[in-house]
């Protein structure tokens, strides 16, 4: 099973079925913990990718 690092919490998620989704930033995909996570991360993405 591939994983990604969440960047909000830098948890191992399942990119096959992340279970906060994914978000699109800079044409790089990120995978999410929680929806919570994502949500963070869809504030201020920059924060999170720099
Ligand atoms: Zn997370």
């Amino acid at each position: 099973m591939a994983t990604a690092k969440d960047p909000i919490c830098a948890m191992d998620v399942d990119t096959a079925n992340p279970p906060g989704g994914t978000a699109v930033h800079a044409g790089q995909t990120y995978y999410f913990c929680s929806n919570g996570c994502r949500k963070t991360f869809e504030k201020d993405p920059a924060k999170y990718t720099s």
